[in-house]
């Protein structure tokens, strides 16, 4: 059986998200932060392209805004295509992942169709409030961080993907770690020894995904909802993460008997 998905638990997201936000290398601080908040696969991070990828229009003062919905605001949301042409490196071919699929363009592993998530400008951290049932609102700034870090038309300056080009899974993989690392939550997630870091804390990109899912669960969203950001086809995929959400409530009610 493979490790199960360890998505961060209240006590170490809190650090991990501070650290992220800090992070003077824009690169991996989207990475820290898109990641844990949008619960995007690692290579669907790493094939997202500015100007197809977000929801943004020009107004008619010609400002970039995100387009309407259906209920008529205009809320930030990053798009998952089912498909997608492969556009990573510079060379207009599709990089060694996709053709190792033997596909011409980039698949989305989950969602039977396009997804559409929305880029949350707050978060709710569960590990400072007054009580265990009570958070704190902090100041996120995905939407703000996305529009300043993204092309996201012909005429926007910013980066057309991540880095550029696009990136490794493996560079993306070293800028989670790097966050968990310099946040120093190794002392409750555990840590590993590695050739290349030395000891490092005990996390996988794809843990981001479950926090997301912790994330969601927490704050108390319907599974369908979650389900529709995650595309994950059953709810009862969810279990796992609101057993290990339920899980970080009994680590704190043990703690009050002590
Ligand atoms: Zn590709």
């Amino acid at each position: 059986m493979g490790r199960s998905n360890k998505g961060l638990k209240r006590t170490t997201l809190s650090p991990f998200i501070e650290t992220a936000k800090s992070q003077s290398n824009e690169d991996k601080k989207l990475a820290g932060l898109l990641l844990p908040f949008t619960g995007i696969r690692s290579d669907v991070f790493c094939h997202l392209h500015g100007p197809t990828c977000f929801n943004y229009e020009r107004n008619e003062d010609d400002e970039l805004v995100p387009r309407k919905g259906d209920d008529g605001t205009r809320i930030p949301k990053l798009k998952v295509h089912k498909s997608a042409p492969c556009r990573k490196g510079d060379d207009y071919k599709p990089c060694g992942d996709c053709r190792r699929g033997d596909r011409e363009q980039f698949e989305a592993k989950y969602g039977h169709h396009e997804r559409e998530i929305p880029l949350p400008s707050t978060w709710k951290d569960w590990s400072e409030g007054e009580t265990h049932d009570d958070f704190v609102k902090k100041e996120l700034g995905l939407p703000e961080l996305v529009e300043n870090y993204f092309k996201l038309d012909e005429d926007d300056y910013g980066k057309e993907m991540v880095a550029g080009d696009g990136v490794s899974e493996n560079q993306v993989r070293n800028w989670i770690k790097d966050i968990a690392d310099e946040a120093g939550i190794g002392y409750e997630r555990g840590t590993v020894i590695e050739q290349k870091r030395g000891e490092t804390v005990e996390i996988h990109t794809h843990d981001m995904r479950g926090t997301y899912c912790m994330i969601l669960i927490r704050n108390n969203y319907h599974r369908t909802k979650i389900t529709s950001y995650t595309g994950h086809k059953h709810v009862s995929s969810l279990s796992p993460y609101e057993k290990r959400v339920a899980e970080e409530t009994d680590d704190i009610n043990y703690l009050d008997h002590i």
